[in-house]
């Protein structure tokens, strides 16, 4: 395979001035993205980032009431570019059907985001007590479902995903952008103390193994000429932070105050949550960019630095 062409072989220093300005290294036009969970939140941010430039967008979302609003809310300002597909990623034969659906639409998938993700049962670990029953009680709680639900949306979804998509992604070999599949991890996967995960197990396990999962597409995928990346998201406010962990906007003190009391390393140095823009920039940054493979970015502001983690 030939590498793509680049801006390096512009004849003149203007020609080359022009190429890496932002308006053409960042133009997205031709790039056509499938979003899992794109719907909402995160995947929502990665879906208007890539609108706003304009690549075309396949949303795939089990929520079809949300689907169909963001349908109706974008539509008409992506002028076609936007598209939606109710179904369930969890599901192999579902991966299958909506590569096929997608498939009838377009010739090509430049990059598939594998971005849905739930959360299940937090469990709040003992740490003070020396008493094995307090732990047992705690950790029993746990059932095979609790693991199987959260790894089901989490890890093999995106494993069904990249595989149903391998062809329509090697079609868009030899364009602009070259082929990619961009994970949405987190920085929880790299917790050992999953207190600053709100206690939330099987959640932590799932993004530490879809971490692994996109150095081992990376690794798998690299002759057939499709990148694997990541992106590791700290605290961004979303339906899921908002529902299950009582999120508010703005953060309560103990997420941001460098003195208060809170969960411990969970604070966040930059003092605020994560927005639109800082999932949009990467994305965009991801996209683009030809020469990453077998990374995970994290945006986390700077939360990594104050966990005891494993990165
Ligand atoms: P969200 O709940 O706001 O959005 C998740 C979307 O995925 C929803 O639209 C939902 O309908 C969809 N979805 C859930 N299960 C699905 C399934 N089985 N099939 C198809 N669609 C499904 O959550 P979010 O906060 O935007 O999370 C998105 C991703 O970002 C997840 O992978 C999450 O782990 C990750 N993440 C989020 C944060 C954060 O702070 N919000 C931090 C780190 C990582």
């Amino acid at each position: 395979m030939s590498p793509p062409p680049s801006v390096s072989q512009a004849a003149t220093p203007e020609a080359l001035l022009e190429g890496l300005a932002a308006s053409n290294l960042f133009d997205l036009k031709g790039l056509v993205a499938v979003v899992t969970g794109g719907a909402s939140g995160i995947g929502l941010m990665v879906t208007t980032a890539l609108l706003a430039n304009g690549a075309t967008v396949h949303i795939v979302d089990l929520d079809s009431k949300q689907l169909q609003s963001i349908l109706n809310t974008y539509g008409s300002s992506a002028e076609g570019r936007i598209f939606g597909h109710q179904g369930d990623v969890s599901q192999k034969a579902e991966a299958k059907r909506i590569a096929e659906e997608v498939g009838k639409l377009t010739p090509y998938v430049t990059v598939l985001f594998n971005n849905a993700g739930i959360v299940r049962r937090a469990i709040p670990i003992p740490y003070t007590s020396t008493e094995p029953e307090d732990y047992v009680a705690v950790f029993d709680q746990y059932d095979e479902s609790s693991f199987l639900k959260v790894f089901s949306v989490n890890v093999w979804a995106p494993f069904f995903f990249a595989t149903a998509f391998l062809p329509l992604l090697c079609a868009a070999r030899g364009g602009r952008f070259p082929p990619q599949i961009i994970n949405t991890c987190s920085v929880m996967g790299y917790a050992k103390d999953i207190s600053v995960a709100w206690g939330l197990l099987a959640y932590t396990l799932s993004k530490g193994a879809v971490e692994q999962l996109t150095k081992i597409l990376a690794h798998s995928l690299i002759n057939l000429g499709i990148r694997v990346n990541g992106f590791a998201p700290g605290t961004f406010q979303t339906a899921h932070k908002r529902t299950v962990l009582g999120f508010s906007d703005p953060p309560p003190a103990h997420f941001v105050g460098e003195e208060a009391d809170g969960l411990p390393g969970v604070k966040i140095p930059v003092r605020h949550f994560g927005r639109n823009e800082d999932i949009g920039a990467v994305a965009i940054m991801l996209v683009t960019n030809q020469y990453m493979t077998g990374e995970v970015v994290c945006v986390d502001g700077g939360m990594l630095l104050r966990m005891p983690a494993s990165h």
